[in-house]
């Protein structure tokens, strides 16, 4: 049996001013600043297997929480099926929310309850207790134990993901819905973070994570890469990588900002991208050689050229896959 399987699911939100939302309150607070488009999610399609770590990779605005949200029944599709754990997300939605954990973007637990406080919570709602599933959380919860008392809101970023993992954690779910864990972490918490999720999938716990750092994705199963609610690829991130089109060029010179226009002007470049102190262009490898490059970009006035052919990341295939 697949952890999740999804079928042309689709969302717009033109029909859900008013927010018609099952079960728990209103989606987004009042000082939501994000973009105003109606469409969440188009027609999507999908399947995870038990026991994967499978990556929603996106910008802001590309429809990940929508997409979570409906996967753990907080908000009805428009259109399509989606099936959890082999149950339906509509009309099966109670078995659901019994077995998955659901890690929201923003952070979601009790600011005025201490860390213990909202652990014993999210325990007592399951009908559990923290002792009943104590070994799944162990490796987590420790880290944060000695501040049982301190409550949530004045913990830091890191130790408040720590702590959302563990509630999410707490009634032994099937499947784990992480939505966009690591924002907002510092990038020690980060790798650490996906530490502690290789030994919940070891555990044989599905995990479905979305992140906008791509570097990310390289610590996925597979993943989807999403942008304006559809998916542009869905694979291995190394399969991916390996169907880069054309080769990639770093590209440096003196002059920065004209480099990329000039780039950018160059009727063979396919697609150009300034990326840290670098631009990263793929061209026309059969009508330009690098040294043809450079003897052009030399002609149009940069100095201290640097041109290299390197490995494409994740980032360059979205850029690539986004222009199409
Ligand atoms: P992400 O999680 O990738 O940032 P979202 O799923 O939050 O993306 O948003 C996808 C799109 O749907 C965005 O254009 C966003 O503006 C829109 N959207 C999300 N929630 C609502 C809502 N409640 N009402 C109207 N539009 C929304």
């Amino acid at each position: 049996m697949l952890a999740i399987e999804v079928k042309n699911i689709a969302k717009n939100y033109s029909s859900e001013k008013s927010g018609k939302f099952i079960g728990l309150g209103k989606p987004f607070s009042d000082n939501d600043t994000r973009v105003d488009s109606d469409t969440g999610i188009e027609g999507i399609s999908f399947e995870v297997k038990k026991g994967e770590i499978f990556g929603i990779i996106g910008p802001d605005g590309a429809g990940k929480t929508t997409l979570f949200r409906i996967l753990t029944t907080l908000l009805l599709p428009d259109q399509g099926s989606a099936r959890v754990n082999g149950f339906d997300v509509v009309s099966e939605y109670k078995s659901i929310r019994n077995c998955v954990g659901y890690m929201p973007g923003r952070f979601s637990l009790y600011q005025d309850l201490t860390v213990e406080e909202n652990l014993n919570f999210f325990a007592t709602v399951f009908n559990t207790t923290i002792e009943e599933n104590y070994e799944l959380i162990k490796d987590i919860y420790q880290q944060i134990e000695p501040f049982k008392n301190r409550r949530a809101g004045k913990l830091s970023g890191g130790m408040k993901q720590k702590l959302a993992l563990s509630c999410a954690l707490i009634h032994k779910p099937d499947v784990l819905f992480l939505d966009e864990p690591t924002t907002g972490v510092d990038p020690v918490s980060r790798k650490e973070f996906w530490g502690m999720l290789k030994k919940l999938k070891d555990q044989g716990i599905t995990i479905l994570v979305s992140t906008p750092y791509m570097d990310e994705a390289s610590l996925c199963d597979r993943i989807a890469l999403i942008q304006n609610g559809q998916f542009l690829k869905i694979d291995t991130p190394k399969d991916i990588i390996s169907q880069y089109k054309n080769k990639l060029w770093a590209v440096k010179s003196d002059t920065m900002y004209k480099l990329l226009n000039d780039l950018r002007a160059n009727e063979l470049t396919k697609n150009c991208f300034a990326f840290g102190d670098k631009h990263h262009v793929s061209m026309d490898n059969d009508k330009l050689t690098m040294d043809k490059l450079r003897e052009e970009l030399g002609t149009l006035g940069h100095k201290n050229l640097d041109i290299r052919e390197i490995e494409p990341t994740i980032e360059d295939c979205f850029m690539q896959l986004s222009q199409v």
